[in-house]
Order: C-alpha cells, then structure tokens, then sequence
C-alpha cells in the first residue's frame, strides 16, 4: 500500500484537493502520465470507458473527446469517479453508468471504446506470459468481442506481459492491430492496444517502408 502512496502524484496530479480511492482502486488507477497519453490517442466525439474505477482514464478522456460514458459495477467506485471529476473539472461531460457492461453493452452506442478490465489483481505479474482468454476473469477474448459490436475502435489495456499473439488474433483476419508499451520512469508499467481506426497509421507505413527496405538490402547482399 505505502508503495502505492508514494507515488499518488504519478496517479492524480491533483491528488491534494480531495481526490477519492478505494483499497483496491489504487492497484487498478492509471498513471495520470499514461493516461493523459492514451486520451490523446483516442480524441473522438462519444468515448465509452467501460471498467472506469476511480476515473483516471475517464477524467483524461473528458479533457479530449466531447462526451465520456463511464460504467463500473461498483458503486464506491462510482462516487469516488464521480467526486474526483469534479475537482478536475469535467464532471458535465462525463455520464457514469452503474451496471455490468456486459449486460449494458447491446444499448450502448459510441465512436471509441477503452477497455481496461480487471486483471485479477496484482499476482498478473507472476507469470511470465499473461494468457487474456483465461486470466481476465470474464474472458479477455469475450470482452473485446462485445465491445467491437458496438465499434471496432477499441483501445485494450492490458498487462505489459499479455500474449502478443493472442492480441494480434483479436484483430481478426488480414487485420492489424498496434502494441504500444507504456513507460513510466523507465519501467514498461503496461500496454495499450489500439484497434480500427485508433491505429497510427501513418506510423505502420514508415514501418512496413523500413521493413521492405531491409529485405531489399538482404537480397541485394544474397546476390
Ligand atoms: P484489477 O484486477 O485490475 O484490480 P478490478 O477488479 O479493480 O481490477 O476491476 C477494474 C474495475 O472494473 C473495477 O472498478 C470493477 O468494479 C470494474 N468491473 C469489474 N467487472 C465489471 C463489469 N462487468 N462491468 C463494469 N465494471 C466492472
């Protein structure tokens, strides 16, 4: 717990005004750093943060889109979300759900959907590569298939030790997806996963250029 204390400024830049956590919110909550990054990289219209917690994400997300819907299935979690955007000023632009997103999901209607699920707390990192179909509690496969019935835009925050296969598999066939690691004072703290139109692509072609590049020169070598 004190490690995580420690570092409550790295969570909520604004943690001295009155920001509201939970025992648990503190293992789940989102580096404000990151954060503010991935609402960035998700600027829309109407953004659904489908597991919100404490607010992290929707509160950044409220800084860059023009509507947030927030759901948790807890209520303490709600009113600490609801309380901390207040003090960051953009509780008006965020609509929070309380409610399963499962249940929620076929009435929901939005451009980008975050998804940051439970992880099944911090033990994740016991092992050395992190299966998302049988660790998330509720199938990490099944969430990301719900929520691409309601848009195919979906950034996925995941743990930095998730099988990279098993992401690339939820893009579908012939589709691509785009791994980001998420840094923090050096340290990969997680991964974003960006689906559809979320994908930088202009960062793909300089990619796939570079890769095209060097089989060029391995087959000028060969010859
Ligand atoms: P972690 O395992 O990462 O600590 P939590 O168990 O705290 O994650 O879950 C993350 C958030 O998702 C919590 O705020 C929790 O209440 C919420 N949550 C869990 N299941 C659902 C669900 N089906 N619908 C909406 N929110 C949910």
């Amino acid at each position: 717990m004190k490690k995580y204390y420690f570092q409550r400024y790295n969570y909520f830049s604004k943690f001295d005004q009155g920001i509201l956590m939970d025992k648990e919110g503190w293992f789940s909550v989102t580096p404000e750093k990151i954060a503010q990054h991935i609402a960035t990289r998700c600027q829309t219209d109407i953004i659904i943060d489908a597991f919100c917690g404490c607010g992290g994400n929707a509160i950044q997300f409220a800084l860059t889109c023009r509507q947030v819907i927030a759901i948790d299935l807890d209520p303490v979690k709600l009113h600490c979300a609801r309380e901390n955007a207040k003090i960051y000023g953009v509780a008006d632009r965020i609509e929070f759900i309380l409610g399963d997103f499962f249940k929620l999901a076929p009435t929901l209607k939005a451009d980008v959907i975050f998804l940051s699920p439970p992880w099944g707390g911090p033990a994740y990192m016991n092992q050395e590569v992190y299966n998302l179909k049988s660790m998330i509690p509720g199938d990490g496969f099944k969430i990301h298939q719900i929520a691409s019935q309601i848009t195919p835009n979906i950034a996925y925050f995941v743990p930095r030790n998730t099988n990279p296969q098993q992401l690339a598999q939820l893009a579908g066939p012939g589709k691509t997806c785009e791994i980001e690691q998420n840094a923090l004072n050096g340290k990969v703290k997680a991964l974003t996963v960006y689906y559809g139109d979320l994908i930088d692509v202009n960062k793909l072609k300089s990619i796939e250029a570079e890769i095209a590049e060097e089989e060029l020169v391995q087959q000028i070598m060969q010859y």
